[in-house]
């Protein structure tokens, strides 16, 4: 046998346990998806907004100008094409005037940051249920790290004064997302700011990729919502959701810009996007600030399908667009999700390790253009 049986075998035990991953090609339009010439309600997008759909957007951004499609080198050599000043005076524009810089991806923005500021003085304490990318970011730091219970702030809170006046530790980071993806519940920005202001070392890292576009009046996510803007020193998220486009930015001090310019490799050593990709999250960032309407819907679906999960005596945390359906065992929920698909609804099951033990779910994920009869009718099946 040749040197792959190693990989075949692994691929062999995923596959008699039900957890091989595969690809599948798909068609989709607005909120509907084709999946070998089957058609359902599309309830596992990232489109929050439905923006990706809205074709009249691409044609009239490639009526404006024309760009270059490929930046052909890192924003430190001769990749920093004018279009990424103007992307990020927007988003700094928006973000009250703070500093902002651009990532090639929000996978790129978590596996870069936190190696670059945490060294061995440095602790980063992270909420249990964080993105893959920010634990890639820890594990690549040379920082200490512990994790804190799922928003649980008087777990943290005794880890912080624990730590706090160890001479061994200068920098404390708390990690968290604002909305989490997998329970969509939300961290409490506001008292996680309280509890920042009262211990001099430690920094705040917020993770928005599900809130940007989402919540707060213009869609710059919880921290707009709960007016913490400024009191966040790493106020991170993603294009690639609401925003419909690619792409990380932080929210940030001047200093550290310069500094993660200086020290952060995923930037250094990474082809930036080209010019036109950075153009188009511009024209979408400006656009999806102007999108009330839609997160006003989407907030009311939400909201809905929260309480009629509940109702039907499901458990969910969430209070948010994600709204996980607790099965608990793995194939019943692997089961419910085929026979959700059957019925035309395109859910996806979520199964341990990407959950804990026992907590397989249904993952909905909500797009503003669905109507609520469509949810009605997901509820009456269940
Ligand atoms: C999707 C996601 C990312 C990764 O963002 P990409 O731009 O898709 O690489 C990072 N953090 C969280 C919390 C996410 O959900």
């Amino acid at each position: 046998m040749s040197i792959l049986k190693h990989y075949k075998e692994k691929l062999d035990l995923l596959k008699s346990t039900g957890n091989f991953r595969q690809f599948t090609a798909n068609q989709q339009n607005d909120h509907w998806i084709t999946i070998q010439n089957k058609t359902m309600l599309n309830l596992s997008s990232n489109d929050y907004l439905g923006l990706a759909s809205k074709r009249h957007l691409t044609e009239q951004f490639l009526d404006e100008k024309s760009y270059y499609f490929s930046s052909s080198s890192s924003r430190l050599l001769t990749g920093n094409f004018e279009e990424y000043t103007l992307c990020e005076k927007a988003l700094s524009d928006a973000f009250l005037g703070r500093s902002a810089l651009l990532f090639n991806s929000g996978y790129h923005m978590n596996i870069g940051i936190l190696p670059a500021l945490a060294d061995s003085q440095t602790l980063i304490l992270a909420d249990k249920l964080v993105h893959a990318s920010i634990i890639d970011g820890i594990r690549l730091s040379q920082g200490k790290y512990l994790r804190y219970r799922h928003n649980d702030l008087e777990h943290l809170s005794q880890l912080i004064a624990k730590y706090h006046d160890s001479v061994e530790i200068e920098r404390i980071i708390v990690v968290t997302e604002s909305i989490f993806s997998m329970d969509g519940d939300e961290a409490d920005l506001t008292q996680l700011v309280k509890l920042k202001k009262q211990f001099p070392k430690v920094m705040l890292y917020v993770d928005e990729a599900h809130a940007i576009g989402v919540r707060g009046h213009l869609g710059l996510g919880c921290a707009e919502q709960y007016q913490v803007i400024s009191e966040i020193d790493f106020l991170v998220g993603t294009f690639g959701k609401a925003v419909a486009s690619v792409g990380g930015y932080l929210i940030c001090e001047p200093v550290i810009r310069d500094y993660l310019i200086n020290t952060m490799r995923p930037l250094i050593f990474s082809t930036a996007l080209p010019p036109i990709n950075i153009a188009w999250t511009t024209f979408m960032f400006e656009h999806m600030q102007t999108m009330q309407r839609e997160r006003h819907a989407l907030g009311e679906i939400s909201t809905y399908l929260q309480s009629e999960i509940i109702q039907k005596g499901y458990s969910s945390p969430s209070t948010s667009h994600l709204v996980p359906i607790i099965i608990g065992d793995s194939l019943k929920a692997v089961n419910q999700a085929k026979e959700m698909q059957a019925h035309g609804f395109y859910i996806m099951p979520v199964r341990p390790p990407t959950v804990p033990k026992n907590t397989a779910r249904l993952r909905v994920s909500l797009t503003a253009s669905i109507p609520k009869q469509a949810l009605e009718k997901l509820v009456d099946i269940l």
